[in-house]
């Protein structure tokens, strides 16, 4: 998972969901406010403005339209990263959401938690809880769209890519830290280590990054320029993005990557 860039939408869908919100924002109660957010936005899913929507978030999406918290299935669903139940006046910001999978986004639900004082609040609501506010406070989630991810979290890529190329919280984060719990949290939520194909996937990523790396190491001289731009345009296109920058971030510990990083320095601009 990786921060996302700080795409635009266009003006005239950024009118439309202000005019949407504005609407839900009117509504004089907080149950009012979560029943009409939920309701309106299922009745403009299908609208030409969430078509585009769903246009620009893909272009933030890795490869081939890849979940923006798995980066391994299709994103195919709008995922608001504060839930919509919860925070209402957040239904219809631009901000609030990415592109996921079903697995990832059907994982998280409606999961949250918000830091009040240094402890973390689990905010739940039961079919017949009363409707209340979520108590204020930053979220435990990491948030793609605000944050980076990999300030929080780091992959085991073990010795030399023979880890478990799972997340856990990054090593310098203290233990009894909130930055330690929210990464916990974050992993938690998603289940980025209990899926796994997504452990697998990620150590073939980076068997395949390491992989291109020999082979440029091995014919760089040979090509021109034009073929090398083309090999690292190829390079930033491949899968688990995730990946190559952990393996950027901790090379200095990975001896086979190390030693190609020493031997071709600007690899470390890919
Ligand atoms: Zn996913």
């Amino acid at each position: 998972m990786l921060q996302l860039p700080k795409t635009h939408l266009a003006q005239e869908y950024q009118n439309e969901l202000n005019i949407w919100q504005k609407e839900i924002n009117a509504l004089p109660s907080y149950p009012e406010k979560v029943e009409q957010a939920k309701a309106k936005y299922e009745s403009k899913i299908k609208t030409v403005t969430f078509k585009n929507i769903r246009k620009t978030l893909e272009t933030m999406c890795s490869g081939n339209r890849r979940c923006c918290y798995c980066e391994d299935s299709c994103a195919d669903e709008v995922e608001h990263i504060l839930p919509k139940s919860f925070y209402p006046k957040r239904v219809f910001i631009w901000k609030n959401y990415l592109y996921s999978c079903g697995q990832c986004n059907g994982k998280k639900n409606n999961n949250y938690a918000v830091i009040v004082g240094n402890k973390i609040q689990h905010i739940t609501r039961k079919n017949n809880d009363p409707i209340v506010p979520p108590p204020a406070g930053k979220g435990v989630f990491i948030n793609p769209r605000i944050e980076n991810p990999l300030d929080f979290l780091e992959l085991d890529l073990g010795d030399d890519l023979d880890g478990t190329f799972s997340f856990r919280p990054r090593y310098h984060l203290l233990k009894d830290g909130i930055d330690y719990q929210r990464a916990d949290y974050t992993i938690e939520i998603l289940g980025l280590n209990d899926r796994d194909y997504l452990c697998r996937g990620r150590e073939q990523g980076a068997l395949n990054y390491r992989a291109r790396l020999i082979e440029y190491q091995q014919n760089k001289d040979s090509l021109t320029n034009s073929q090398k731009q083309q090999f690292i345009k190829d390079f930033k296109k491949m899968s688990y993005p995730t990946v190559w920058q952990e393996m950027k971030n901790q090379y200095q510990t990975i001896p086979s990557i190390k030693q190609l990083i020493e031997q071709s320095p600007e690899i470390l601009e890919w």
